[in-house]
């Protein structure tokens, strides 16, 4: 009896264990500098190597659980990758990570910080399906297909200080990129809900698009959010 409770116990534990190492899609973030600027408190500054063109830039790649609790996410797992700056094939990526993945911190960067952190806080974690090279790699390609600024303007949604309904907002990147997105709000200066985030899903292997299976808790609360101009 105590042998099998043992195992019992064993076995309980294995699986706790594998299943708190995988994961199970990705949530593919990008941010619009315009948000992550004008906010409470946020200083900002353009990049060293100057302002890169106006549009969505890549916040990250991050691996993601489908399945309770729900809200939960892998973070900073065990790596022996060397620094992404010291990795040959990531450096002959640098130009492109500096157009579509710009950090906006303060004091003046190279990014380089931006992209080191994603990478251990959540590229670590899909290692096994991602070499580091592939995780930026990839990044940069769902970037490109999903062109979310474009999206917006085809259906007449502007960076133009004005106010659009979520629902509108939500559609047209929707319809144009033909999978469920999730749209994350924070509040402008004046308190009022702005488009910040706009999260797309991939599956697992990092290969294509899909509905997001699970979405964050909702952040846009007001029924009209503003998208400011960059
Ligand atoms: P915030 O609280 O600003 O939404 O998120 C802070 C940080 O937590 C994000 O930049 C990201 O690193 C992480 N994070 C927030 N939500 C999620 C999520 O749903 N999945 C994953 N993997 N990370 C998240
Ligand atoms: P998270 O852990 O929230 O994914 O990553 C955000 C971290 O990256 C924060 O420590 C933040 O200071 C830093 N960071 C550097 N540049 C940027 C940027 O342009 N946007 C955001 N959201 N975070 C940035």
């Amino acid at each position: 009896m105590g042998s099998q409770k043992l195992l019992l116990v064993t076995l309980f534990l294995l699986a706790f264990a594998s299943s708190a190492q995988g994961y199970d899609f990705f949530y593919f973030v990008q941010q619009w500098p315009g948000s992550y600027c004008n906010t409470n408190n946020q200083r900002c500054c353009y990049p060293i190597y100057g302002k890169p063109p106006s549009g969505f830039g890549i916040h990250g790649l991050w691996p993601n659980y489908n399945r309770p609790p729900y809200g939960a996410y892998p973070q900073n797992c065990y790596s022996n990758s060397i620094p992404i700056m010291s990795n040959r094939q990531v450096s002959g990526l640098v130009p492109n990570l500096q157009t579509n993945w710009p950090s906006w911190t303060c004091p003046r960067s190279d990014s380089s910080n931006f992209w080191q952190h994603e990478w251990t806080k959540h590229g670590t974690c899909s290692e096994a399906v991602l070499s580091q090279y592939d995780y930026f790699r990839v990044s940069l390609q769902f970037k490109q297909s999903t062109n979310i600024l474009q999206c917006l303007i085809t259906a007449g949604i502007l960076p133009n200080g004005r106010y659009y309904t979520l629902a509108s907002v939500t559609a047209a990147i929707e319809k144009c990129i033909r999978h469920t997105i999730y749209v994350k709000c924070n509040i402008d200066k004046w308190g009022h809900d702005q488009l910040y985030e706009v999260y797309t899903c991939i599956n697992k292997s990092g290969t294509m698009l899909i509905d997001c299976p699970v979405l964050p808790t909702p952040t846009c609360l007001s029924f009209w959010i503003r998208f400011p101009s960059f």
